[in-house]
């Protein structure tokens, strides 16, 4: 028997091949952010293929990615212009690193395009792996700066509750969303909390009836409280996502980013804005801290930045800690032996070179942007379901509540949102649950026509939700 025949004889059918990639995930492999026990009982989807706005499983069933995989897909799948980039790299210079007085050209240009982006005055960047290395990154950069400008006594870092900043020990720390804590005996110590400007549960906790901008100067006025707690001259900085992403998609009222700026400035507190989601033109801006008019001191940034297609993150410094920074006497005791891969830098450059030719930032923030959110209220601001839909640029959410005048959520929060997203899922949708309110972020060069067929989707899935929960 030729080789070639067995191989062809040895080839498994579709449904079996599934079944041996579900046997060998669920006996060695523990996945993130997951149940193991269950998933493996259940048995896990073996994902094979992307296309566009869609993934295909391994039994052939097509889905809508309404997430963009965990937000950053921003050119969507199959774009054979990043493929052919990472491809060139990886036949030229697939591994160098940048310890040794040494660069490459794809990340050297990478930065200069960076900077040109990025807020007035980041004309420095460092480069990471993952959003998790490069807020974690940051945090060691700002402890640095304050010890640099001689005041020690700088070393809270201050964030806000429902905040996600990524899993390592200080970025999990540094995190509001307070489940990520107990297994791992987080935070550290030098962490502290601030309220997060999350109207529609205002009542709930205890504003009583306020506009979105009385709620905004509210949780900003309690956060300087909590500062002066504490003593502004032990507080290094200040970290937030300018639209929380993972959090529940919060979306600040307007009133909140001007106050919360103009107090970080009155206590000398740095501003550290975390861009993973916001970045690249997800919100209509190439950054959220461009939306809401800020000049963060340090902007972290990854996802979006290569849409996905290689691992790589970013830090950029405003100018005053890159002067100090860059001009300090000393050696920077830090780096990873991946900061900087020629092969993800070039990726990202050339991610970056679509976004600006295709005009894909200004599509989302006239265009696009405008319809999707347009639609989605059209389509669910009047169902039983919903208590609020939120959103801007191509993110958006709609919360699930058990009584829409009264806002009363479920009893058990995230039993709705576990419904629905299973409903999701064998409808032909990816949308993401977080507690009871189901989110979207769909890839930014999504047509208007596939918006149509996504909410479609999502509108069916909630009325069958809203069927098993006997809210009509
Ligand atoms: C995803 C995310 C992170 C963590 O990024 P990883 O690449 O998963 O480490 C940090 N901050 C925000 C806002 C994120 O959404």
């Amino acid at each position: 028997m030729s080789a070639a025949k067995s191989t062809k004889l040895s080839k498994p059918k579709p449904k079996s091949k599934t079944r041996h990639w579900r046997a060998l995930d669920a006996a060695h492999h523990i996945h993130p952010f997951t149940e193991t026990r269950s998933l493996v009982a259940e048995g896990v989807r073996v994902i094979t293929r992307a296309k566009g706005i869609y993934i295909w499983d391994s039994d052939g069933k097509k889905l809508i990615d309404g997430m963009s995989g965990l937000w950053c897909v921003q050119l969507g799948y199959g774009n054979r212009e990043l493929a052919k980039a990472g491809c060139d790299a990886l036949n030229t210079l697939p591994y160098y690193n940048h310890f040794f007085k040494t660069t490459n050209p794809w990340t050297a240009e990478l930065s200069a395009k960076l900077t040109k982006l990025t807020p007035k005055g980041h004309d420095r960047v460092l480069f990471a792996n993952s959003g998790s290395e490069a807020n974690d990154t940051a945090l060691k950069l700002i402890r640095y700066y304050w010890n640099l400008m001689g005041k020690r006594d700088k070393k809270i870092h201050l964030s806000r509750a429902s905040s996600y900043h990524g899993v390592t020990m200080a970025t999990a720390s540094l995190s509001g969303l307070t489940p990520m804590h107990p297994q791992w005996d987080l935070p550290l110590p030098g962490f502290a909390k601030a309220p997060t400007p999350y109207w529609y549960g205002a009542k709930e906790g205890g504003y009583g009836d306020v506009t979105p901008d009385e709620f905004g100067i509210a949780i900003a006025r309690a956060t300087e409280q909590i500062i002066q707690e504490i003593g502004p001259d032990r507080i290094a900085s200040f970290s937030a996502e300018p639209v929380q992403g993972a959090g529940g998609l919060i979306v600040p009222p307007s009133s909140y980013w001007p106050e919360m700026a103009r107090i970080c400035k009155k206590h000398d507190i740095l501003l550290h804005t975390d861009e993973v989601v916001t970045g690249f033109g997800r919100l209509g801006s190439w950054f959220g801290s461009e939306a809401y008019g800020l000049e963060p001191d340090i902007m972290t940034m990854a996802k979006g930045l290569s849409s996905g297609y290689q691992p790589i993150s970013a830090v950029s410094l405003g100018k005053r800690m890159g002067d100090a920074i860059a001009g300090a006497e000393e050696e920077l005791v830090h780096g990873y032996t991946y900061s900087g891969h020629p092969v993800a830098s070039a990726v990202a450059l050339k991610n970056l070179e679509i976004l600006e030719r295709e005009r894909i930032v200004s599509r989302v923030k006239k265009r696009i942007g405008p319809y999707f959110q347009h639609r989605l209220r059209e389509t669910f601001e009047d169902h039983p379901l919903i208590g609020e839909v939120r959103g801007i640029g191509m993110l958006g959410a709609m919360e699930m509540v058990a009584d829409k005048n009264t806002r009363r959520h479920f009893e058990k929060l995230g039993h709705a949102g576990m419904i629905c997203r299973d409903h999701c899922f064998h409808n032909g949708l990816i949308m993401r649950a977080i507690r009871d309110t189901m989110v979207l972020a769909p890839p930014l060069v999504i047509a208007e026509e596939e918006v149509e067929k996504l909410l479609v989707k999502a509108k069916l899935c909630l009325d069958m939700t809203a069927r098993d929960l006997g809210v009509r």
